[in-house]
This record gives structure tokens, C-alpha cells and sequence, in this order.
């Protein structure tokens, strides 16, 4: 079946197609910054998705391991991937030798198809959802990212892993199967730095996303990642944090953003309203913002509304 991907996919490969050539240049520009013992990051913008970023706004952490470095997260896209493999040769001549998957939104795993053959590991609901949602998300990236995504396949995680403590290539984790930010969201630690990888569960300087959130859930995790006391948080999006700041910001947008949506609803504000509504100034100044808030509102005031409406008999 022709799909509208392998559409523009055929259209992107006519020789002489000006747009084709125009835009083959598309490139990212990735840098690996050393942030603590064999750990680098890749810090992506605080915005959305846009042409102009190429859907790079995510983190992406490298760790050295016994036999080559291995990836926490992919991008974004084909292409993003085949940069990561680039940057991680300068890093260390053997390349990638593990893949984990932190969830399944398309930023964290679209690069994963890069990596056949090596394994790409996730909790398993990541696998399951990952399954379920991967073509809708894929569709939605097209149609934003354009020629930004061409040959990109969604490829889920192939190994599933649990949580406690793990050894990655030689490298020894202990793995936090929590949710909230999505049904799985993996976090790791790494035992030799204290490091945390923290996934979207955490971000920092940018506006938490909630399309596939679950408030509470997601303040439980934040309490849970807290008590780990780790040395340095790597957040989803945003710069890392060695103070632990990100999870208290994190946590206490979360908070305000539940109370404000429910507050809404018992005033009577419709969708409207409320997305008009000024942030405080300490949210206002995040990445992404409104425009992320009022994203909020739409993925969660429907079902905030239902539950705070009045009983009737
Ligand atoms: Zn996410």
C-alpha cells in the first residue's frame, strides 16, 4: 500500500525534484558535551518541533561502557540517528554497542532504526506502546518535520528489561521502572557517578509535555527519582542539573498545573478561558511556553472537567 510517507518518500528521490535538492543539505549539528566520568550529552533545543531545529529538542546521553558507548535514547528521525552514530565514533572508535529507549514518544526512539542489529532495550509497556502509537506519531512527524524525516521507519525497542539493578556492557545501572509522563517511563542511575537519567520525567528550563501524562502518577515518580539523591540529573529536555532543582521545578509545575486545570473546572471556565490565563512568572519564562500550557489544557482539562463536575442524583 502506498502510504503518504512512501508518497513523499518517491517524490523526495526524483532526480532533478528542485525541492529534493534544496533541502539534501539538511543536516544536524550534534555536540557531545563530557558532563561527568564516560558520560557525555546531547543537549537539544527547548523549543517544538520546527523546520528549523529538525525535531532535535531532545537530550541524548552516551556512556562509555566495556566494549563501545551505549545510547540512551535516539532522536528524532532517521537522519538524527545516523548523526548520533556519527558523533559517538568520535567519541570512541568502536561506536554504540547497547540502545535503552526511555519511552516511547517519537523524539526518544524515531532514530532507533539505525541500530539494527544492536539491542534497543525498553520496559515493556515502552515496547507495547511504542507498537500501538509509533505510526500515529510518525504521521504527525511528517507532517511537521518534512524532509527533515524521509526514510525514517519506526522501529521499536527489541529487548525488554525490568527494573532493579542492571549491568549495561559492563556498566552497572540501577533501573527505575516508574510512569506518569507516559504508562512506562524508564529512568537509570549510574552506580559509578550518581549520575540519573531521568527520561522526560524531568525537565528543566522548558515546559513539561502531557500528551500521554498522568499527574499524579507522574509527582509520585518525581518524589521516588528525588529520593535516589542522585549527583546529577540529566533531564529530558533542558540543561543538566547538578543541585536537583529540575525535579523540584518539574514537580512543582506539575502540581500547579493540576490544581489550575480543576480550578478552572469549578469556576466554570471553558477551554478557552482557561488557556488565556497569564502563567506565573516563574513557568512563563520556560521553554516552549504557552504554547506548551495550552497544549496542557487541551490533553487534560476534558477529563479534569468530568471529574471535578458536580454529582448530579
Ligand atoms: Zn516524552
Amino acid at each position: 500500500m502506498l502510504t503518504r510517507r512512501t508518497i513523499l518518500g518517491a517524490l523526495a528521490a526524483l532526480p532533478l525534484a528542485p525541492r529534493a535538492f534544496a533541502q539534501a543539505r539538511l543536516s544536524y549539528d550534534l555536540v557531545a558535551k563530557p558532563l561527568a566520568d564516560g558520560i557525555w550529552m546531547v543537549e537539544g533545543a527547548t523549543d517544538h518541533f520546527s523546520m528549523q531545529n529538525g525535531g532535535a529538542i531532545v537530550n541524548i546521553t552516551l556512556i562509555k561502557g566495556d566494549s563501545g558507548l551505549i545510547l540512551i535514547d535516539t532522536g528524532s528521525s532517521r537522519r538524527y540517528g545516523e548523526a548520533l552514530v556519527t558523533l559517538a565514533r568520535s567519541l570512541d572508535i568502536r561506536g554504540i554497542s547497547t540502545v535503552v529507549n526511555t519511552h516511547h514518544h517519537p523524539d526518544h526512539f524515531f532514530g532507533n532504526q539505525v541500530f539494527a542489529g544492536t539491542p534497543i532495550l525498553a520496559l515493556g509497556e515502552t515496547r507495547q506502546a511504542a507498537l500501538a502509537e509509533g505510526e500515529g506519531f510518525a504521521d504527525n512527524m511528517y507532517r511537521i518535520l518534512g524532509d527533515w524525516m524521509r526514510g525514517t521507519e519506526v522501529v521499536p525497542p527489541t529487548d525488554v528489561i525490568a527494573g532493579g539493578d542492571i549491568r549495561l556492557d559492563g556498566r552497572d545501572f540501577l533501573a527505575l521502572p516508574l510512569g506518569g509522563h507516559t504508562a512506562a517511563d524508564l529512568a537509570l542511575l549510574d552506580r559509578r557517578t550518581g549520575t540519573l537519567i531521568a527520561g522526560d520525567l524531568v525537565f528543566h528550563n522548558r515546559a513539561p509535555t502531557t500528551p500521554s501524562a498522568d499527574l499524579p502518577r507522574w509527582i509520585a515518580s518525581l518524589d521516588a527519582l528525588d529520593a535516589q539523591k542522585p549527583a546529577l540529573i540529566l533531564p529530558g529536555h533542558g540543561p543538566a542539573d547538578p543541585t536537583g532543582a529540575a525535579i523540584t521545578q518539574t514537580r512543582d509545575y506539575l502540581r500547579w498545573l493540576d490544581t489550575a486545570l480543576r480550578d478552572g473546572a469549578q469556576s466554570g471556565l471553558d477551554m478557552v478561558e482557561l488557556m488565556d490565563t497569564p502563567l506565573p512568572e516563574r513557568f512563563a519564562t520556560m521553554g516552549a511556553q504557552p504554547q506548551e500550557y495550552q497544549r496542557s489544557v487541551t490533553h487534560l482539562f476534558p477529563g479534569i472537567e468530568l471529574e471535578e463536575l458536580p454529582r448530579g442524583n
